[in-house]
């Protein structure tokens, strides 16, 4: 297996995390996504094994140890491979904590951020609404000044963790007439009155990830919670967006690597022709081609979470782009090809490679889908070519 030099402490929380996976994820991951549940019991284990600590710095209770994303990415990577939908628990906090993490005040970091990291209060972060998808500019929630604090009035759609995180970051129109200059970053917790539930969303995949709308209707809440200035909440969701996509890419990452452990398996031991499916040249061919494109996919997560980590001062927005396009692509994939290994037992909900491939298809729209991943990386390299010297293409005489 490729190092990809990881520190002592990495290693064990990687192993720390794989060894859940295996042992209390992957047995009950079938009933989950059958279910719909939430996996409390298994958030409670995490939690016990402080793996919520590993994004957040020591000072609030965290053991980040400065690799705050990297951590995060090992982590959501090894969980992910054995149900996508359980490692949402986790990877849904990480997102909902960032602004907090990236803007928040020293009091608000010290109010909310080591209860998260104890595992004892979920996150989750509010920007969709029904009209506002990838036209995020778009959201018309409200949280308009009175007295010493905000109201809230208006709908969240599609909130992981809605309605099971006691912390929701939202986004909301402080100044409507500012339009998104007018958006601010706000903290409210669960059982503020006027906050509450719409129904939960039955999905196609990550069926144990809880997906909420979250219902406003003059809502209070304190001024104090109000993250960073008042019109800054678009800048404080871009850069959470930046810190966060390299946790879909892992996301995707792990769902991959999990379908072709699965696959390597099912080719080992299925017999026709008289011997293994394995032995024939095509299969192992497909077997290859997804290898090769996990790990490129992990080498290009694992260096956007280390320039993050490293290069706080850098905004990494074209990186962590791409390594959450190109590692979902990889995801759907490499799934779709480890249900062609099964066959026509891939098909069937009676094994377990099916769920990989209905997993896979979200981290090709959350978080920004795949075609806006697309756009602003192809933006960037056009605002890159226009703040160098131009230079006109000749052609070669
Ligand atoms: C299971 C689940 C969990 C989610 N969790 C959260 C969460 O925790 N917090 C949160 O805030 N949101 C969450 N979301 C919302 C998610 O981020 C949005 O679904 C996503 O941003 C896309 O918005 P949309 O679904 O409205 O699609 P639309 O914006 O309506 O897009 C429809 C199609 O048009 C394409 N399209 C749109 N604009 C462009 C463009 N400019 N160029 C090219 N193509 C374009 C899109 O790529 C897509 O294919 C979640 C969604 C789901 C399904």
């Amino acid at each position: 297996m490729l190092d990809y030099e990881l520190t002592g402490d990495q290693r064990a929380m990687r192993d720390l995390a794989r060894e859940i996976a295996e042992k209390e994820i992957r047995p009950v991951a079938p009933q989950y996504d059958r279910t719909g549940d939430f996996p409390w019991p298994i958030v409670r284990t995490l939690a016990q094994c402080d793996l919520f600590r590993v994004f957040i710095p020591e000072e609030y209770g965290g053991m980040a140890g400065g690799t705050p994303t990297m951590n995060m990415v090992l982590v959501t990577e090894e969980l992910s491979r054995a149900c996508a939908g359980i490692a949402l628990a986790f990877a849904g906090t990480a997102l909902g904590a960032m602004p907090i993490l990236l803007a928040g005040s020293e009091e608000q970091k010290r109010r909310f951020l080591p209860a998260i990291a104890a595992g004892e209060r979920l996150a989750a972060f509010a920007l969709t609404e029904p009209e506002a998808g990838s036209d995020a500019g778009a959201i018309r929630t409200t949280a308009l000044r009175e007295g010493d604090g905000y109201v809230l009035n208006g709908t969240k759609q599609w909130i992981t963790n809605g309605g099971e995180a006691e912390i929701y970051t939202v986004i909301a129109l402080t100044n409507p007439a500012k339009g998104p200059r007018g958006a601010s970053a706000l903290i409210v917790e669960r059982g503020t009155p006027g906050f509450s539930f719409g129904k939960k969303e039955d999905k196609l995949g990550i069926r144990a990830s809880a997906t909420r709308e979250l219902i406003f209707q003059d809502c209070r809440v304190p001024a104090q919670n109000l993250i960073g200035r008042e019109g800054t909440g678009f800048i404080t969701t871009m850069r959470t967006f930046d810190a966060s996509r390299p946790g879909v890419g892992a996301q995707a990452l792990g769902i991959a690597q999990g379908a072709l452990d699965l696959a390597v398996e099912y080719a080992c031991n299925r017999r026709q022709f008289g011997a293994p499916v394995s032995s024939f040249q095509g299969l192992r061919f497909m077997l290859a081609d997804m290898a090769m494109k996990i790990e490129a996919a992990r080498a290009l997560v694992y260096a956007t979470a280390r320039y993050i980590d490293s290069s706080p001062q850098q905004r990494p927005t074209k990186y962590a782009a791409m390594c959450k396009c190109f590692a979902a692509d990889v995801a759907m994939e490499v799934t779709t090809d480890a249900v062609q290994v099964f066959g026509g037992y891939g098909y069937m909900r009676d094994y377990p490679i099916e769920k990989y491939m209905r997993d896979a298809k979200i981290t090709q729209i959350y978080e920004g889908t795949n075609q806006i991943q697309r756009d602003e990386i192809g933006k960037i390299l056009i605002g890159e070519y226009h703040s160098r010297k131009p230079r006109a293409v000749k052609a070669a005489s």
